[in-house]
């Protein structure tokens, strides 16, 4: 840092905000911080560090951190040389201004995209943010992408779309209709015109889109597929690229292949599970239950035969099954058994005539003005990645027992994919570079290994963390454990009374993240509500995500008054998709180690691994999952270099060196 400190130079054009640390044009705002809104017409620094290095120009702080400063480097084209970049930093250490101040010289000089896939929406208006940080010191533009559930204005997607499939569904239906006016009035050239100059090298966040789609009555998803071909930066979801479907489309409204798009992935400890969800698929007798009522409303007899042979079939095969039991069955015999028992093909034509049958469903639907909605293509979805994955070894194929949260008992299909490069390895190898994010990647080499990423093309980063000792605490509970055997009353009652004790020795919030729900019931079923002195937050299973978000924020708000607790399990939406800085969990407690039951899809996948990665399988496919669910959930409350926590692993195996080095 001292060679930089002797090479600053005074930019007259430029003045940096003594309070905030923002850097704006001399000339832009009226003298007031756009970030802080603090006037700057009092002595004002008017300097900026130049080394004349290019990303220096997109880089809109004053001073760039040791660590930021290793990740521009590792990026910037003068350093690297190689196509794929993994790193691993921990949260606070300002990673998404480093990213994309290294990698916009790149893809403004190549002319490419950057695509920055995230997990949450937050992660996307965090993108943007910086975008419009680096906005101020150059001509950049950006989007954050929603899907059309979000973006549409129309109301009977509003009210009545289950999610983005049925939502395309209804919104397709509608255009073709000319039912839908924020559709038309896109073509009107004055409106367009006016929007044309609204979004035109800009940086946009989604509620952005949204209010100025809002306001001329036109379509906001529309108009994000119009402004995505020009844009420098395009934050997404991790859908819009590994998903086939939805990557089809966005890759035609960016109007750009994959080689030139220059890939984030932020978070990417989840990319080799939601690669294996995106590729899997299951049917519950319910909805071929449904497609059979379908098929006799609509009169196709022979349709109505097949699904009837299937549905019986599958209920024999599970009639043996224990609820949440699970048994592998061989698809060619299955197939064959239905077959024989409808007398007919389950093949191509048959598909199409499902097919068929699914479009006229939510044809008819929408023209009684109800939200287009078929079980029949659940069927054909299934049956189609049942027929396509049948002999592939990357497959494996279950039949599962399941009880709804009402009660309800079904029996399911389920295709599980087992291998995440099925879906990551085309990609990675078709985008002109990747840089993958995640504060935990450890060991870096088994998420290259799972997501197809060949060691001779690759960078790895792995950075210290940037907190103080003094800001977080973490404590190995000895002589309890989440193991099978230690399942007893007296380990849930040591397990409570740590957590009391904790709880009451803690000022405000307290986080408490169980292995599983089993272990969560039996620690509430032993007493915590009487136990402790603050109210308590309990995320039930099953739990929709606006019952969980209004759950989180009471918890928080807490916060500022007299504390309480929060109970979920790891690897949820408590513990993985919210943050708690700034005090909302002063201390965070970890039951138990939440590694998956040994259901015979585990093992499955367990076996494939160790096929694939000799020695390795147990390792890529159970361990490490586990660990990393726990040490997500642990690094909620710490999220930058302000925040503090104390941190309870309630599970004598957290304090062995293979768990200490994770
Ligand atoms: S065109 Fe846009 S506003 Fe109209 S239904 Fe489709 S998504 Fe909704």
């Amino acid at each position: 840092m001292s060679n930089r400190r002797e090479s600053e130079t005074e930019i007259d054009d430029y003045i940096f905000c003594s309070k905030c640390g923002k850097i704006i044009p001399s000339n832009a705002n009226n003298g007031i911080c756009t970030k802080c809104d603090t006037p700057l017409n009092q002595p004002v620094v008017h300097k900026r560090l130049n080394t004349n290095k290019v990303w220096e120009e997109y880089f809109p702080y004053i001073e760039v951190r040791p660590l930021q400063n290793q990740i521009i480097e590792s990026i910037s084209e003068e350093n690297n040389n190689q196509k794929h970049i993994i790193i691993q930093a921990a949260n606070g250490v300002g990673k998404t201004i480093a990213i994309l101040a290294a990698l916009l010289p790149i893809c403004i000089k190549k002319k490419k995209t950057i695509v920055y896939c995230c997990r949450t929406h937050q992660q996307m208006s965090r993108v943007i943010e910086e975008l419009k940080m680096i906005k101020q010191l150059k001509p950049i533009s950006g989007i954050a992408l929603r899907g059309r559930k979000e973006l549409c204005l129309h109301p009977i997607i509003q009210k009545f779309a289950l999610d983005a499939a049925n939502a395309a569904d209804i919104c397709r239906y509608l255009k073709k209709e000319n039912k839908c006016k924020y559709f038309s009035n896109i073509a009107k050239t004055d409106i367009k015109t006016k929007i044309e100059d609204l979004t035109k090298k800009q940086v946009l966040d989604s509620l952005e889109i949204f209010e100025i789609g809002k306001s001329f009555e036109v379509c906001p998803f529309e108009i994000s597929k119009k402004v995505i071909p020009n844009v420098n930066v395009v934050a997404a979801s991790y859908q819009h690229i590994f998903n086939p479907g939805v990557q089809a489309n966005f890759l035609q409204n960016l109007d750009k292949e994959l080689k030139n798009i220059i890939l984030v992935i932020d978070e990417a400890h989840n990319l080799p599970s939601t690669a294996v969800d995106i590729s899997s698929n299951s049917l519950s007798n319910f909805s071929i239950d449904n497609a059979k009522s379908e098929a006799i409303k609509y009169k196709m007899g022979e349709i109505y035969d097949l699904l009837d042979a299937l549905s019986l079939i599958l209920l024999d095969e599970s009639s043996s099954l224990e609820i949440n039991e699970e048994m592998s069955f061989n698809p060619d015999d299955f197939i064959k058994k239905v077959e024989k028992s409808a007398g007919q093909k389950i093949d191509e034509q048959f598909l199409k005539s499902l097919d068929r049958l699914a479009d006229f469903v939510k044809e008819m639907q929408v023209k009684q003005n109800k939200a287009p909605l078929s079980y029949t293509s659940a069927v054909v979805s299934y049956l189609n990645r049942l027929l396509e994955t049948k002999t592939r070894d990357d497959f494996a194929h279950f039949i599962l027992k399941t009880e709804s949260k009402t009660g309800n008992i079904s029996s399911k299909l389920l295709t599980q994919s087992l291998d995440p490069r099925s879906i990551t390895r085309d990609i990675l190898d078709s985008v002109h570079m990747s840089v993958s994010l995640s504060g935990t990647l450890d060991p870096i080499e088994a998420y290259a290994s799972l997501i197809g990423l060949q060691l001779e093309n690759l960078k790895s980063l792995s950075l210290p963390s940037p907190y103080r000792k003094e800001n977080h605490v973490t404590l190995v509970v000895d002589k309890i454990s989440s193991k099978l055997e230690d399942r007893i009353p007296a380990t849930f009652l040591k397990m409570l009374e740590v957590i009391t004790e904790t709880v009451e020795s803690t000022p405000k919030n307290v986080g408490v993240f169980c292995a599983s729900y089993v272990i969560m019931r039996s620690i509430l079923e032993t007493g915590l509500e009487r136990a402790i002195s603050k109210p308590l937050f309990i995320a039930h299973q099953g739990m929709s995500s606006r019952e969980n978000d209004k759950l989180i924020q009471d918890f928080k708000n807490e916060s500022r008054k007299k504390g309480g607790v929060l109970i979920s399990v790891l690897g949820g939406r408590s513990s993985e998709g919210s943050d708690y800085p700034g005090g909302e969990m002063q201390s965070v407690i970890i039951v138990g180690i939440p590694y998956a039951r040994p259901t015979p899809t585990v093992k499955a996948s367990i076996d494939y691994l160790e096929k694939q990665f000799p020695t390795k399988g147990r390792e890529f496919g159970y361990n490490i999952p586990a660990i990393t669910r726990a040490a997500q959930a642990a690094g909620r409350p710490i999220r930058s270099l302000e925040d503090y926590a104390v941190i309870m692993l309630l599970d004598y195996r957290f304090a062995r060196h293979y768990y200490k080095k994770h």
